[in-house]
């Protein structure tokens, strides 16, 4: 099977990894490692503000992806080959890039332990993997954190939520996540997932994981790619 460009299809050279060098040197970056507040922190932190208890102080959170995803974009096969295609390897790839660039920001530097958003049992044994924690995985072994597989359950499988807004599918996530193990210690946590849409799943780990954590922690999320649809 000659290798092939996961965004054209075009045949790979021996020195090529996963993308052709043309489809490499257009990747739709965010840069939003780059700054503190972005787009998808604004959104995050918004969905997070409907579910602030009267009188709760809370610190704004910082978010970052690595890739844009557009309806017509081709690029967004690179999420699409971690999460339905079996693409463990383009996963890895693409979270140390994610990894390397957040190592270099500043919210990100003090990082000590990252997070994957947990498929249900049953969904992770037919799928045989977790995409959330390969590249929550990759990601942490660049920001020198440790990964915590095991932090979050999830209770019961969602179905597909995409015509309810981001209230409406947090309401329906709030209780799937429970915490079932968490060391002492920590500062700063990040929680991790293949793609950021409206940020419901991502906001149901956070407030399940809020009061294990105490308010002095911080909780900040990453995925590999982020839905373009301000
Ligand atoms: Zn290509």
């Amino acid at each position: 099977m000659p290798r092939q460009c996961l965004v054209c299809g075009r045949t790979l050279g021996l020195h090529e990894r996963h993308l052709c060098i043309w489809c490499a040197s257009d990747l739709p970056f965010t840069y939003y490692w780059e700054q503190a507040h972005n787009t998808m922190a604004n959104k995050f932190n918004g969905v997070l503000e409907k579910f602030r208890e009267e009188g709760e102080a809370m610190e704004y959170s910082y978010a970052t992806a690595l890739l844009f995803y557009h309806g017509e974009n081709p690029y967004k096969e690179i999420p699409r080959a971690v999460k339905y295609h079996y693409n463990i390897s383009a996963g890895r790839f693409f979270a140390s890039l994610l990894g390397r660039y957040m190592a270099g920001a500043r919210q990100f530097r003090d990082v000590d332990a990252v997070i994957p958003v947990p498929l249900h049992w049953l969904r992770r044994r037919r799928r045989g993997y977790n995409q959330a924690e390969v590249i929550a995985g990759a990601i942490a072994r660049e920001l020198g954190a440790r990964l915590l597989p095991k932090a979050l359950v999830r209770r019961r499988s969602t179905g597909t939520q995409t015509r309810l807004d981001a209230a409406s599918r947090l309401r329906n996530v709030r209780d799937v996540f429970r915490v079932r193990r968490l060391p002492e210690g920590l500062r700063h946590v990040l929680i991790v997932d293949d793609t950021f849409t409206t940020g419901a799943t991502l906001a149901a780990c956070y407030l399940a994981l809020r009061p294990a954590l105490g308010p002095s922690v911080r909780i900040s999320v990453a995925t590999l790619s982020v839905v373009d649809s301000w």
